[in-house]
């Protein structure tokens, strides 16, 4: 006879989304670890200890993009003095400096509040696209990939799952030597950079809810021919991703150094497929939105922080139309709650075209279905929906109290959620089948709080 694990515990929300549509109410049976045994909205026969949730549970949101550091200078570069210009190269001046500012212990105190902060919003994974590599003098530690062990160790404190991605910065610009405030991040030759990654590879093996992916920054910060090989030799199984396209700016360097735009650049020279993973891609002529969408590529999509470096608009809505695929992610943490970067995507396009129909049918279940989707394949974690049997179950949980939610029939829940919800909407965040965090509190909320604090304090940058 064939006898099914006991189940551990027992969720039962009032909705859950799943397979494309609203379960209700929904049963979730986990085992110990977290996994889900079944789904259903039939009470289980055999349910040890059942939780009764008055929530509306989403799968856990990705976030594919994040610059972990940087969280440290959030809001601190928006005072513009009268007469004077500020642009994305000026506010990169201010980001290098705070770059230079930092230690290990700072740094990982500094990424465990931005994570545990992510979580409180309903990510349950990031992308920690990781250039930040030596020390204040440029000299790498005498671990190699020391301060990507402390990004992995904030993710653990924080309770999310990481993919750190050690970044190959080179280069200063197209042809140029790098500069010296950027020497945290160099890495002179491609052997120096498979150093670096097989040292990370051996820091993810080493934790459980831990992926690696390979990288390089972007077109301008590495050395064309070796951007190449950095692909062809690098590992077969794992994300690429790379920054591209974000400014203005670039897309000339670009045009004047390979007389091609960086995305031509890119589709011309490499095997663009599933595996890459474009973060911004803003500015695309005609011909590059449908070839990088036929070519299968994921652009991740950082709203916030491309409004606020004044990057551009990305074309949503030619893209969509070519059956394009995206994600989000975070970048600078100027902003860092999933439901507004989905409304500035729609936003932007509504604003720039006077339409209010950037997405046929149901706007926000397209939204969220797609970036839990896209945004796990850039993690590496596949192409599988996020509530299959036996994977991790990691949920965001909205308050189905919430008066307007507690109005409002299943068909227009969604939207009621992605469009009109606050953070204070969520009920919490529970992530291997534990609650992480309940009414906006983190179980790790004062020992990340106070390594946080003392961090500012020591880089007095606040
Ligand atoms: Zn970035």
């Amino acid at each position: 006879m064939e006898t099914q694990p006991i189940p551990y515990k027992t969720f039962r929300f009032n909705q859950l989304w799943y397979n494309q549509a609203w379960l209700a109410p929904a049963f979730v049976c986990l085992d110990e670890r977290g996994c889900i045994l079944s789904i259903s909205s039939e009470t289980p026969t055999e349910a040890a200890a059942i939780e009764y949730v008055n929530g509306i549970a989403l799968p856990g949101f990705q976030n594919a993009h994040s610059h972990a550091f940087q969280y440290a200078m959030a809001g601190l570069a928006e005072q513009h003095a009268p007469g004077t210009s500020d642009d994305f190269w000026t506010w990169r001046e201010a980001m290098y400096q705070c770059a230079l500012a930092v230690n290990p212990d700072e740094v990982e105190a500094i990424a465990a509040m931005l994570y545990a902060e992510m979580v409180r919003h309903g990510y349950s994974h990031v992308v920690e696209f990781h250039y930040l590599h030596h020390d204040k003098d440029g000299k790498p530690y005498n671990n190699l990939g020391e301060m990507g062990e402390r990004m992995v160790a904030a993710a653990v404190t924080a309770g999310i799952n990481i993919t750190l991605i050690p970044v190959f910065y080179q280069k200063g610009g197209f042809g140029a030597e790098p500069q010296a405030r950027q020497r945290r991040f160099i890495s002179r030759t491609i052997e120096d950079y498979f150093h670096l990654l097989d040292d990370s590879a051996e820091i993810v093996k080493q934790h459980q809810h831990a992926k690696l992916g390979f990288s390089v920054h972007s077109l301008r910060a590495v050395d064309l021919e070796d951007i190449k090989s950095t692909y062809q030799q690098g590992p077969k199984n794992i994300p690429f991703h790379l920054h591209i396209a974000e400014q203005k700016k670039e897309i000339e360097d670009c045009l004047a150094y390979t007389q091609q735009r960086p995305v031509e650049w890119l589709l011309n020279n490499l095997p663009v497929n599933e595996r890459f993973h474009l973060v911004h891609a803003t500015h695309l002529s005609d011909e590059e939105v449908k070839n990088l969408a036929q070519a299968k590529a994921d652009v991740v999509l950082c709203p916030s922080t491309e409004g606020n470096l004044g990057d551009g608009i990305f074309r949503m809505k030619d893209y969509v139309r070519y059956g394009g695929k995206w994600c989000i992610g975070t970048d600078s943490h100027i902003g860092i709650n999933p439901l507004e970067e989905f409304r500035m995507i729609d936003y932007r396009q509504r604003l720039i075209t006077n339409q209010r129909n950037t997405f046929e049918g149901n706007a926000a279940a397209y939204l969220v279905q797609t970036e839990t989707t896209n945004g796990r394949v850039a993690m590496g974690l596949g192409d599988a929906s996020p509530f299959e049997i036996d994977q991790a179950f990691h949920a965001v949980v909205y308050n189905a109290a919430s008066p307007l939610l507690a109005n409002t029939s299943n068909e227009k829940l969604m939207a009621s959620i992605v469009y009109a919800a606050d953070s204070a909407m969520v009920l919490g965040t529970i992530m291997h089948g534990r609650w992480i965090v309940k009414e906006n509190r983190h179980v790790r909320n004062e020992v990340i709080q106070s390594a946080f604090a003392k961090a500012m304090q020591s880089i007095k940058n606040r």
